[in-house]
């Protein structure tokens, strides 16, 4: 079983890369960067894991991408669309840029629609496959000062659907997963104002999520646990989306 994780580098995709390996999956590990920890994942996994750089707002980076995992291995069973972005710097919707907003739209949205359509090729000629994409409960949750980043997570919620819809008499399931807050590099300038938050009760479970929380969900998706599920929405959030009054 052949995997593509987008982002898998670092946070919430290089759990998602661990917990897949750990289930026998060979795993295609894509970011902008390098991998600083990829010699360790190569020493303890071998060949099922390797590193190709693509930066998924690049239509040739994605074509490059495709023609390597069609050469090397014909089909994949699971794309995994985490990739992405925050904002480079939080900004009020009524003050943020043209140029700001491209940026991350360009990366968040467009990026993840147009390298899941190049790719749906390969998942099409398993005649079954699954797509993971990591939305956001930002997907539904209005942040006015990161209102670009919410837009783009709420796109790709319209992404889910529309490949769900359109990919399902192919074989491929598609399940959207929306984290809440996770501890990684993109919460990291954020983090005290978070755990204030979660100590204030914002969400029902009391502590930040971890990148492996994320991971364990989309292992199960992998192991085929939800495969009469299509358009699918978990929440890994901490019961975040829970109304309460
Ligand atoms: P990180 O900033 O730790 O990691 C982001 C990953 O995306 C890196 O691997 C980065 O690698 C990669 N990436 C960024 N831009 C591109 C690009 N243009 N092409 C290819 N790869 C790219 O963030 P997280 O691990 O926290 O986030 C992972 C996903 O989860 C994101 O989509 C994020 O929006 C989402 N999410 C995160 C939450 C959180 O609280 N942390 C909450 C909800 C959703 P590189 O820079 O080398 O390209």
């Amino acid at each position: 079983m052949v995997a593509i994780v987008t982002g898998g580098n670092r946070g919430i995709g290089k759990a998602i890369v661990e917990e897949l390996l750990k289930i026998d999956y060979t795993v295609v590990i894509t970011s902008r960067s390098g991998m600083d920890d990829i010699k360790r994942l190569r020493d303890i996994y071998g060949k099922n894991v390797v590193f190709y750089p693509c930066d998924i707002s690049f239509d040739d980076d994605r074509k490059r991408l495709f023609r390597f995992v069609d050469e090397t291995y014909g089909s994949i069973d699971l794309l995994v669309n985490n990739a992405g972005v925050a904002p480079r710097e939080r900004k009020d919707i009524l003050e943020v840029t043209p140029e700001e907003f491209d940026y991350l739209l360009n990366i968040n949205l467009k990026g993840t629609f147009f390298v899941t359509q190049e790719l749906t090729p390969l998942l099409i000629k398993n005649k079954k496959a699954r797509i993971v994409n990591i939305s956001s409960m930002s997907a539904y949750t209005a942040s006015v000062n990161r209102g670009e980043y919410c837009i783009s997570k709420a796109g790709i919620s319209m992404i889910t659907k529309l490949f769900a819809a359109r990919l399902a008499e192919h074989g491929v399931s598609v399940i959207e997963i929306r984290p809440g807050i996770i501890e990684t590099d993109m919460t990291a300038k954020v983090k005290e104002k978070y755990e204030k938050l979660i100590a204030d009760g914002i969400t029902p479970i009391n502590r930040m999520g971890q990148p492996e929380d994320v991971a364990k969900c989309v292992s199960s998706i992998a192991l085929g646990n939800f495969d009469f599920c299509t358009g699918t929405v978990i929440d890994c959030d901490g019961g975040f989306n829970v109304r309460r009054l």
